[in-house]
């Protein structure tokens, strides 16, 4: 991380060929340096702020034409960082920006580190911490519903409801704070029973909600884990290359091939799916490699958010599927019953007998049949019954938003109870205090350097 006043300067854009490329700069001496490289066409120093000047790049020492550009200068602080701001829009080529990047450093300024743009934007407040987080997040979006979600974090969607819940506990906070330098007055100051009311009501019940929305819509933001299950040969890997529609896994006929496990990432409706193909959970291993498989196999189906259990259609029904089917976890797994291209071993009414009321799904991982059936089925399990991504909640917080609202809560609590059993203001204004603290922490204003070095040390060069 530079320091404070440094300027700072980054590539904005992906390095490769593309129709524009732009080298940002952020700080005091962003102009200065600017103005020593840049030549503008029709117009002359100084520039009008936020407006795109065209002109010629020129390397200071050899007076050489480096690329044609246009150049916008933007005065703080109506900018990303609220410092001063310019922005080098040249042609797209990797050797021309790399070039341009060179002389700005050549010239004074420094290698931004990853995400310092936007933590210098948060450290000026112009954004809060849920604000910067989420600029992350939509870059880094593996799906619409993702990016979709960082959107409205972006526009302030969390802040506002975080700020929502501060605010009464600030009130009430307050005239705690005069009860306790005026004893005598105390109830005249603070009527508990209606502050306690207010507490449910303004900050405990919407904390809750929110606190709904990250189970009902975690998916959306983290995926979904998908273990695929099945004994050897039932047709796993198919099905995963099936729903991923790439050769990562390895098809082939000899039982217990898929000795590890075989992740890949898939988008499934715009939902990010992580899905899990198994080494055949049940089979008596055959050598050690195996073994380990089993039981890293078994860890996962404990963790999966979904289990995708594989039967063979085109085979009776063995004693080894009903022993994985026992062991797949009911309220979470999907029967794929595979192979349909083939004539059936068994009939349906035998598979709800032996399955127990189980929804299932017949496909063919072989000529792809029923595939988009079993996406919607994944869809709706996954997303308690919701079947479009057009139903994606607006807005969803992440795990450290989540711990930070559970930190609030058993303070609020106390807080409540405090204040309807008439203990004394000085401890009430505690509890109220570590609330704050808490929610503090999650919009950033309370927030510890090493969660902040964490945060953003999960940006990309030049965000
Ligand atoms: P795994 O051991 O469960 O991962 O099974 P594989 O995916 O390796 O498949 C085992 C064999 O079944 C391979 O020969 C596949 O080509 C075949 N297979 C998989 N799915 C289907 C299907 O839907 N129909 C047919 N006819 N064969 C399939």
């Amino acid at each position: 991380m530079t320091a404070e006043n440094s300027t700072i300067a980054a590539m904005a854009t992906p390095l490769g060929s593309g129709a524009i490329a732009i080298v940002r700069l952020s700080g005091p001496r962003a102009e200065e340096i600017a103005r020593g490289l840049f030549r503008p066409a029709k117009t002359e120093y100084p520039l009008t702020s936020h407006m795109l000047h065209l002109g010629h790049l020129v390397d200071p020492r050899t007076g050489r034409l480096v690329d044609q550009v246009l150049c916008t200068f933007m005065k703080a602080p109506a900018t990303y960082t609220r410092e001063d701001v310019v922005e080098i829009h040249s042609h797209g080529g990797p050797v021309a920006v790399r070039r341009i990047l060179e002389l700005v450093l050549q010239n004074g300024a420094e290698l931004a580190a990853p995400g310092e743009f936007t933590r210098r934007a948060f450290l000026a407040g112009r954004i809060d911490l849920t604000q910067a987080e989420a600029v992350a997040e939509l870059v880094e979006a593996r799906g619409a519903a993702e990016a979709q979600l960082a959107a409205v974090q972006l526009a302030g969607g969390l802040r506002d409801q975080v700020e929502a819940l501060r605010q009464p506990l600030l009130e009430i906070l307050a005239r705690l704070e005069v009860a306790i330098d005026f004893p005598d007055e105390e109830t005249e100051i603070i009527a508990p029973e209606p502050a306690a009311d207010r507490l449910d009501r303004e900050v405990l019940i919407p904390l809750d909600r929110l606190l709904a929305a990250y189970d009902s819509g975690r998916v959306f933001r983290e995926g979904l884990k998908a273990a695929i299950v099945g004994r050897p040969n039932v047709g796993k890997s198919s099905l995963l290359n099936a729903l991923l529609k790439t050769d990562r896994a390895i098809v082939t006929p000899v039982p217990g091939t898929t000795r590890d496990l075989i992740e890949a990432d898939a988008v499934l409706s715009g939902l990010p799916l992580t899905l899990i193909d198994t080494a055949g959970l049940e089979t008596p291993p055959l050598d050690e490699v195996e073994a380990e498989g089993q039981r890293r196999a078994a860890a996962r189906l404990a963790a999966a958010d979904l289990v995708l259990l594989v039967l063979d259609r085109s085979r009776p029904l063995t004693d080894e599927d009903r022993r994985i089917f026992m062991a797949a976890p009911p309220g979470r797994t999907l029967l794929v019953l595979n192979k349909s291209d083939l004539p059936p071993a068994f009939s349906l009414d035998r598979a709800a007998d032996f399955l127990g009321g189980r929804p299932a799904v017949e496909i063919s991982a072989l000529t792809g049949r029923g595939l988009d059936r079993l996406q919607e089925e994944i869809f709706q399990m996954a997303c308690g019954g919701r079947t479009s991504p057009e139903e994606v909640p607006d807005l969803v917080p992440n795990l450290r938003h989540k711990k930070a609202l559970e930190a609030a809560r058993p303070a609020l609590i106390r807080a409540g109870e405090g204040l309807r059993n008439g203990l004394a203001p000085e401890l009430v204004a505690l509890e109220i205090n570590q609330a704050l603290d808490a929610l503090g922490g999650l919009i950033g204003l309370t927030t510890p350097d090493d969660v902040l070095e964490e945060i953003f040390s999960r940006f990309c060069l030049g965000k």
